[in-house]
């Protein structure tokens, strides 16, 4: 399948599977002098069955980028498709079923209801949906993630670990065709942060999942297929098979133009 996107868009190889894609995506917040261009004509493909980390500096762009391929935020110009679907044009109603039924999210905050249970929490989004969980699904999940032991604690109960694989699963739980994170170990100490990303890892391998996680971690990033770089609401640069050192040395260049950029006036607070 060829598509005008995928020809020149960072992203996936030609003959991929996509998963999503925007063209010319631009977005841009306020208006006149404070005017912030977060995101500047983006070309991308999500490839599908693949773990796709976006990293870059602070205020690149990064979760723009996320919300407006999520469909959870509006776009100034040009367009987002998921799978077959274009998102730029639906109407709110059609955009909050698309990211019920599709589209699963993780934040750095893991945002569990303090009153639920961990099982209530991850199968929230499908009661409020009115949908029955699929149950050998559910169980998979719950399972790989460990979480078989701690389904009746309270988020309260739970270590921070623990809440971000409850949040994990419950992004999950609806099998949606993609899954967005947003700097997912950003609150866990190391080992914590490890275990969620080895199950983001397993989720793309074993379950046939696609991620997308925006991280600054170096060895976070290491877990992708393919990480993007961002920088000013443009993606740069791209990088297959990434390791933590060479995604470091990539960011140390970013590093280096930033400081001999400093002293132009910069649009960021
Ligand atoms: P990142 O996730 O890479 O840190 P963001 O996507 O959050 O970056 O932000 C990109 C730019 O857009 C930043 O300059 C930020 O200040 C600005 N921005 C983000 N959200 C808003 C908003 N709701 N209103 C105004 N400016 C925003
Ligand atoms: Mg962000």
């Amino acid at each position: 399948m060829s598509t005008p996107a995928a020809d020149t868009a960072y992203g996936v190889a030609e003959d991929a599977e996509i998963a999503a894609r925007a063209s010319a995506l631009t977005k841009a917040y306020g208006s006149g002098d404070t005017a912030v261009l977060a995101l500047d004509a983006v070309d991308v493909a999500i490839g599908r069955g693949r773990f796709t980390a976006v990293m870059g500096p602070s205020g690149s762009g990064k979760s723009t980028l996320m919300h407006c391929l999520a469909g959870l935020d509006t776009v100034s110009a040009g367009r987002v498709w998921l799978g077959e679907t274009e998102i730029t044009g639906l109407n709110e109603r059609e955009l909050t079923r698309l990211r019920r039924d599709r589209i699963g999210f993780m934040f750095q905050s893991f945002n569990l209801l303090p009153t639920l249970s961990a099982a209530e929490n991850i199968t929230l989004p499908l009661d409020i949906a009115g949908r029955k969980p699929d149950r050998e699904w559910l169980e998979r999940v719950i399972g790989t993630l460990g979480l078989g032991d701690r389904l009746k604690h309270r988020p309260a109960e739970l270590s921070g670990g623990q809440q971000q694989r409850v949040a994990c699963a419950r992004a999950l739980a609806s099998r949606p065709e993609l899954i967005f994170a947003d700097e997912p170990t950003g609150n866990l100490d190391s080992r914590s942060g490890l275990d969620v990303l080895r199950f983001l890892r397993e989720a793309v391998d074993e379950l046939d999942q696609t991620v997308v996680m925006v991280t600054h971690d170096p060895g976070a990033a290491a877990h992708s297929d393919l990480v993007l770089f961002l920088a000013d609401g443009r993606i740069v640069d791209a990088m297959p098979q990434p390791t933590a050192e060479t995604v470091l040395e990539r960011m140390k260049r970013f590093d280096t133009i930033a400081t001999s950029a400093t002293s132009a006036p910069s649009r960021k607070s």
